[in-house]
């Protein structure tokens, strides 16, 4: 892990949970990056407060606003099922802009697509709205800040005298879960209630294929990352239930992963472990 160094990196949902804590691994490692863009819908808001002071000791942190799926608030939600205006693709575009200005000619090495939602939901129960909300945030949000910041992924690829693959020179990684693997389904179906979660996960993972495809002959490395069960607002779905991992475990596991991915991971599901999962 010594000699890895990413120049600059972009996370989504980076105020809390997983999102957060690669943030602060970022910032902690002995040659951290010259940039790190953490972005959160609401930075003004109670919730960014530990981002917002983290940023405040780290100059290198730098906090933009990027809203990836449907606002809470929005009035499309109850009456408009394909709603274009649900996902706040001008929050995207202007965040790319500003990292552009930002980065001063280079590019991005490694953009995280981390942000997501993971709402109850059951055969019986799935509604039109809460399967197109969760779609939104969890599949076209990712699709749409990968389109936004393709142009700075490109510049860091065709900059880079690195040979093959890897996070130091371009990635996309997107946070997926084994809970969208069409395989190993029947393992979790019965105790985690979540059918619109597993569609759009199943879709990411589906993304990320195609984005390996699109993007090899860019010199982009694109791999979906299987967190482990962990101990956040998202995995603790379960009052009385207790996630896996901690935070903290399961982000070293992921920093390792991180560090160690290569063209070998391309187009591929990896674990917290390094293992590759099934589709
Ligand atoms: P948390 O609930 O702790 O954090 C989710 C983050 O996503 C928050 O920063 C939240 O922002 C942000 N977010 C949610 N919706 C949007 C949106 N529409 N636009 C922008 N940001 C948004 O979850 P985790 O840290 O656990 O999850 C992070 C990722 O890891 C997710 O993609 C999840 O699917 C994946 N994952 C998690 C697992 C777990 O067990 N925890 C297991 C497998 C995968 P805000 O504070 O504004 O709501």
């Amino acid at each position: 892990m010594a000699g890895f160094h990413v120049r600059s990196v972009l996370v989504t949902g980076s105020n809390r949970g997983i999102g957060l804590e690669l943030i602060k691994r970022f910032i902690g490692k002995s040659n951290p990056p010259e940039v790190i863009f953490a972005t959160c819908r609401d930075p003004e808001g109670v919730r960014a407060q530990e981002l917002k002071n983290l940023a405040s000791k780290h100059p290198n942190v730098v906090i933009l606003q990027l809203v990836s799926g449907m606002e809470p608030n929005c009035a499309h939600n109850q009456s408009c099922i394909l709603c274009p205006e649900a996902t706040d693709s001008a929050s995207i575009k202007s965040a790319a802009k500003k990292a552009e200005a930002h980065l001063g000619g280079t590019g991005l090495n490694l953009l995280i697509n981390n942000a997501g939602v993971m709402p109850p939901s059951t055969l019986e129960s799935a509604t039109p709205e809460d399967m197109l909300s969760v779609y939104n945030t969890n599949v076209v949000g990712p699709l749409l800040v990968t389109q936004a910041f393709l142009p700075l992924l490109k510049k860091a690829a065709q900059g880079s005298s690195q040979k093959g693959l890897s996070c130091s020179k371009a990635a996309i990684v997107n946070i997926s879960t084994v809970l969208g693997s069409i395989e190993k389904t029947p393992e979790t179906f019965s105790f985690v209630p979540v059918v619109s979660y597993r569609c759009s996960k199943a879709a990411l993972n589906m993304l990320t294929k195609c984005q390996s495809m699109g993007y090899k002959q860019d010199g982009i490395l694109c791999t979906a990352l299987h967190p482990g069960w962990v101990k956040t607002e998202l995995g603790n779905f379960q009052p009385n239930v207790q996630a896996d991992l901690t935070v903290d475990e399961s982000v070293s596991g992921l920093m390792k992963v991180i560090c160690d991915l290569s063209e070998k991971h391309h187009g591929v599901l990896v674990s917290w472990e390094g293992n590759t999962l099934p589709w």
